[in-house]
């Protein structure tokens, strides 16, 4: 089938307005960087995913799932096939336990009695969530232990993928089980123990599956309490990452024996320049779109850094972005 009868069949089972054609990626990244993709859908419940899926498959097209493409560098030719933006947003939180139950089961341990008597929450929310936004939620109901995520600009979804973390804080410490569509279209939950949680990666970073939503363990807290944290992270950030540009953050993974920002900048490397792409002046770890950077500006300045500090330390520098398309 051509672009235009695989349209028709989408539109058979998706509301039109969520189906995009051509669409430039660069309008769906942090980076502002990327060309168009074949397909952009939005999917606004379980159903309509489940939908996407099934065409794909059928009509052998590539699909990729995306949050808010804050860790994507998608190239200049875009992307064959459907880009599906899991728009899911519901959230619930339920009280588990008051603070004596929670007492009485720690009680044999004092120690552990005095780390674990807080009122704990379970916070049921879908993959579309945007962090920001679902801190903003749990400050209202006063409910602590996500201040570490409110900064990092992506979703649920995204996060849970790469295990995102910040602040002394991963998403593998408050994960309590995560909800996803296996390949087979199946909804299926697995616990914490089963994700595979380690550094930037999940069980989810070498999968298909799509998440739909995660069960998160938290705590009660003061608003007050709550907010210095958040107010703390975003100070950190504003004052050391070069928010005011385009860009997926951190672009290289941390060392296991070395700060990659570190051995970036100690090559001399901060404010390195191809084309557009810039190696940030005020962060070596982060590549930013100083000034309408192509993607193949930012792998040529990717390429160059891995190289210099290969060169210059002997280290071998992982990315942490994605690099998508064509
Ligand atoms: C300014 C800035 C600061 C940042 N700071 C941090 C930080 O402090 N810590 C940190 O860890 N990261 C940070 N990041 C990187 C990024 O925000 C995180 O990796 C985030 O978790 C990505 O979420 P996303 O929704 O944007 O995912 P996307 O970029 O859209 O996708 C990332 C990966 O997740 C997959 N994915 C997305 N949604 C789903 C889903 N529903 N089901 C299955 N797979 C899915 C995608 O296919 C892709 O493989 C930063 C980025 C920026 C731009």
């Amino acid at each position: 089938m051509n672009q235009k009868e695989i349209e028709k069949v989408l539109k058979e089972k998706l509301p039109s307005a969520n189906i995009k054609l051509n669409e430039p990626m660069k309008l769906h990244t942090s980076f502002k960087i990327g060309g168009p993709a074949d397909f952009f859908i939005t999917a606004n419940n379980i159903q309509e995913i489940r939908e996407v899926v099934n065409i794909a498959k059928e009509n052998n097209l590539p699909l990729k799932v995306v949050g808010n493409g804050t860790n994507l560098l998608v190239k200049d030719n875009g992307f064959r096939g459907i880009i599906l933006k899991t728009n899911l947003q519901e959230i619930k939180i339920t009280k588990t336990k008051n603070k004596d139950e929670i007492n009485t089961k720690y009680k044999i341990n004092e120690m552990e009695s005095s780390i674990n008597c807080k009122e704990e929450y379970i916070v049921n929310v879908q993959s579309g969530m945007a962090l920001g936004k679902l801190a903003q939620i749990l400050l209202k109901n006063e409910i602590g232990g996500f201040e570490f995520a409110s900064g990092i600009p992506g979703t649920i979804g995204g996060a849970i993928k790469m295990n995102a973390g910040a602040y002394g804080g991963e998403f593998k410490d408050i994960v309590q089980d995560v909800t996803y569509l296996n390949e087979q279209n199946d909804i299926v939950v697995i616990q914490n123990m089963q994700c595979d949680f380690s550094y930037r990666h999940s069980l989810f970073s070498n999968k298909d599956y799509i998440i739909l939503g995660c069960n998160l363990k938290l705590y009660k807290d003061t608003k007050e309490n709550i907010k210095n944290k958040l107010d703390e992270n975003l100070q950190s950030r504003r004052e050391k990452q070069p928010i005011e540009y385009p860009s997926a953050g951190s672009t290289f993974k941390r060392g296991e024996d070395f700060i990659t920002a570190k051995l970036i900048d100690e090559c001399g490397l901060k404010g390195y320049t191809i084309g557009g792409a810039q190696v940030s002046e005020k962060h070596a770890g982060f590549i930013i779109n100083k000034n309408n950077a192509t993607a193949e500006d930012v792998i040529n300045l990717i390429k160059h850094v891995t190289e210099i500090v290969y060169e210059k330390t002997g280290k071998k520098i992982n990315l942490e972005i994605e690099i998508i398309g064509k």
